[in-house]
């Protein structure tokens, strides 16, 4: 039997996804070729944007953060400053790429059971004039809190700063607007919302701003506008594209599309989240987040308040039974995460909380 994966990604993909994948294609190929553009078009189609709105798709080789770390190290100038909003792993993940590329830059933390605060965010770039960029996560896969990031871009649009969002977890998941919420630069990958096999990720940006960048990325692989203009000037990748992996998405497009596009999609992670919430609360585990804070694509759970749970025998338990949960990433407390997104549904869910059931009652009952 096949096992489900309730993880923030690679997540369970469709049958049908998989079998794209599995015929050889040359990067030559009109076919090939062809699915790029398609891909590049659609996407920005799912942001609710347009070419003729001045807005471009990147494709970059490599899982997620190849696509913020193609972003951060290109776009911020030597001249630029940037603010990195932090209430998680994501958000140091960024932190930690503006030190190896030494890049002028701010943090604005935040705890990780506390969303980003706009009026923080306001009065640090009134106090702080210098600042040009600001970068985001939308969806903290840390702890699975939705950030502001329209308020936060209303800001930055009002301030005239240029902002970042990783959305990694989110874009296709959530309805969004990239125009209305201001964002100069989007990131997320093949294989989380999309529900694509891993192998590249994708940048959706404002024209004019990626037009201010050329030059000034700190890597080859990496630079963002060398990576676009390629892609405009033939089609093509500069460097061996990940040719499965795009047939892959392109079906995974086309089956977002039939289920009934990003509101159907979150419609139906909505109902695997709530599934999960009534499940979980009937076995008496707690979450982190307050309820008002957390978004529907991943939750943490905190470990139960029993001398004879241990995580790793849960998990192991759980995966014998072709369930795969995930760690938590917590700095302060043990929880884990499952995640509600993927080619799973609530009946699904429903299964997991069913077996999480069994494996709590005989813990207890070998206590
Ligand atoms: C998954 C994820 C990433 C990217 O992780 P990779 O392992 O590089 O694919 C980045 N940011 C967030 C918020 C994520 O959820």
């Amino acid at each position: 039997m096949k096992k489900l994966l309730f993880t923030p990604g690679p997540l369970s993909t469709s049958q049908t996804v998989k079998a794209a994948a599995m015929e050889d294609i040359g990067s030559r190929d009109a076919l090939f070729v062809d699915a790029v553009k398609q891909i590049r078009e659609e996407l920005l189609t799912l942001g609710q944007v347009s070419k003729e709105e001045g807005y471009e798709t990147v494709l970059m080789q490599g899982s997620g953060t190849f696509g913020v770390e193609s972003v951060i190290s290109s776009v911020i100038g030597e001249n630029d400053h940037l603010l990195v909003l932090s209430n998680g792993a994501y958000g140091e993940r960024i932190v930690k790429m503006c030190s190896i590329h030494k890049l002028p830059h701010t943090i604005l933390r935040f705890e990780e059971d506390e969303i980003t605060d706009p009026a923080a965010v306001r009065h640090l770039l009134e106090q702080q004039p210098h600042i040009t960029h600001v970068a985001c996560i939308h969806s903290e896969t840390t702890t699975g809190l939705f950030n502001p990031i329209e308020a936060i871009g209303a800001i930055c649009a009002e301030l005239g700063k240029t902002f970042i969002v990783d959305a990694m977890s989110s874009f296709g998941g959530v309805a969004l607007d990239i125009r209305k919420a201001h964002i100069q630069y989007l990131v997320s990958s093949s294989n989380k919302c999309i529900e694509g096999i891993p192998g590249f990720a994708f940048i959706i940006a404002e024209k004019q701003a990626l037009l201010t960048t050329k030059g000034q990325a700190r890597s080859l692989s990496l630079d963002l506008y060398e990576q676009w203009q390629g892609l405009e000037a033939n089609g093509q990748f500069r460097f061996t594209p990940p040719t499965l992996s795009i047939m892959a998405f392109r079906q995974a497009l086309q089956e977002l599309r039939e289920e009934g596009g990003i509101p159907a999609r979150e419609a139906r992670y909505r109902k695997n989240k709530a599934t999960l919430d009534k499940g979980m609360e009937a076995l008496g585990f707690k979450q982190y987040l307050r309820p008002e804070i957390q978004g529907h694509i991943i939750t943490s759970f905190l470990y139960p308040n029993d001398p004879s749970f241990h995580f790793e025998q849960f998990y192991q338990q759980l995966s014998d039974r072709n369930f795969v949960i995930y760690p938590g990433k917590l700095s302060k407390t043990n929880a884990f995460r499952i995640g509600n997104i993927g080619q799973i549904f609530p009946a699904d869910v429903a299964a997991l909380v069913q077996a999480i059931s069994e494996i709590m009652q005989k813990q207890t009952a070998h206590a």
